[in-house]
């Protein structure tokens, strides 16, 4: 088992299966540059199979969430998702994506065996969202929700990301969009990821800003946090329900101490937090030779080492010299 030394197991892997991206959201990336990892460097699909088959089967991890960068960039998606779905025992399997050519890969990933799906939906304006993403395409993005809904990948679940000045108009209408549709919607806070450095307290909108805004509009009850086990958002009845929304308040509300995830990179390394400054290189040791055990002992003390929580707050705290699209959201 993937354990650290404050007792905490992690059980959720997060997979980037590239850097690269078609969009440019502003609290991920600038709105030009950055460097992609080297080609040479990237795991393939074989070497990313047999990864996450020695976590599934040889250290507990129960579910993959394959993510990036925008994961449907990667060619060889449905083959991994389906090699994924041929393990024992079965992890769920999820995917993290902007929606972008969803619309054609929806049913080839449900047949593959695709359990949920995340799609990152920050505004309905396709004026906000060309500011926002620095491209123009937010009726893709809409179609691919509405095809992952109709193949059953249900609930489909929407991240958003609130901007101060740019789309914290739109709290209420991303719900009642959400409602109307049968989404799941959660926002979340933007955290310092972005590879410009560009994240700055003032601008973010907080958990209790959010609440505040959809408050006002909706009549909203928590769940009993009892029942929130690892999962991040916070999550309150609608309007009575059943529908609700969550809030992941992963600045103001860290949830650090109930942390059940681990990441593998695109290029190899194991990292055991988003704000992790030191990884594991697993590729090197793959392409050596290193066999299963020794790859899972590697896997196993990279876990080990894990902080108590990602201190923001300390003044010592240093944003992880990788952006999020590298580590994988
Ligand atoms: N490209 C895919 C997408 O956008 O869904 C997958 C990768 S993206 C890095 C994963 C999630 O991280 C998205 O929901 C995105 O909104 C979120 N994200 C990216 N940068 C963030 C930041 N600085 N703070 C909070 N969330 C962020
Ligand atoms: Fe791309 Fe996702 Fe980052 Fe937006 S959040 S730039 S879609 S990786």
């Amino acid at each position: 088992m993937l354990v650290d030394s404050f007792g905490r197991v992690a059980t959720d892997l997060r997979v980037s299966l590239t850097d690269r991206c078609n969009l440019r959201c502003s609290y991920c990336m600038p709105p030009e540059g950055l460097d992609w990892l080297p080609k040479p460097d990237l795991l393939t699909a074989e070497e990313i199979v047999r990864l996450v088959t020695i976590g599934v089967e040889r250290l507990g991890i129960t579910e993959v969430r394959y993510t990036g960068g925008e994961p449907l960039l990667r060619r060889e998606l449905v083959e991994i998702v389906a090699a994924t779905a041929r393990l024992r025992p079965r992890p769920q399997i999820m995917l993290t994506t902007n929606g972008i050519g969803l619309a054609r890969l929806a049913a080839p990933l449900a047949e593959a065996g695709l359990d949920r799906i995340n799609v990152s939906l920050d505004t309905l304006d396709p004026a906000v969202f060309l500011r926002l993403a620095h491209r123009d395409r937010l009726p893709d993005v809409l179609d691919g929700l509405a095809a992952a809904h109709r193949v059953g990948l249900t609930p489909v679940k929407i991240n958003a990301v609130l901007m101060r000045g740019v789309n914290d108009h739109e709290a209420v209408p991303l719900l009642r969009f959400s409602l109307d549709h049968g989404y799941e919607l959660r926002f979340i806070e933007q955290m310092p990821l972005d590879a410009q450095h560009g994240w700055r307290r003032e601008n973010m909108i907080t958990a209790d800003e959010i609440l505040g805004r959809l408050k006002a509009s909706f009549d909203l009850v928590g769940d009993d946090p009892r029942d929130r086990g690892s999962a991040p958002a916070e999550l309150f009845l609608v309007n009575g329900g059943p529908a609700r929304v969550g809030v992941i308040g992963s600045v103001t509300r860290p949830f650090c101490g109930a942390c059940d995830r681990v990441r593998l990179t695109a290029d190899g390394q194991i990292r055991n937090c988003l704000f992790a400054t030191e990884e594991s290189d697993l590729r090197t040791a793959l392409r050596s030779g290193a066999s299963d055990d020794d790859l899972a002992a590697r896997w196993i003390s990279a876990v080990g080492r894990k902080k108590a929580g990602h201190g923001i707050d300390d003044p010592s705290f240093l944003q992880p010299a990788r952006p999020m699209s590298a580590i994988g959201g």
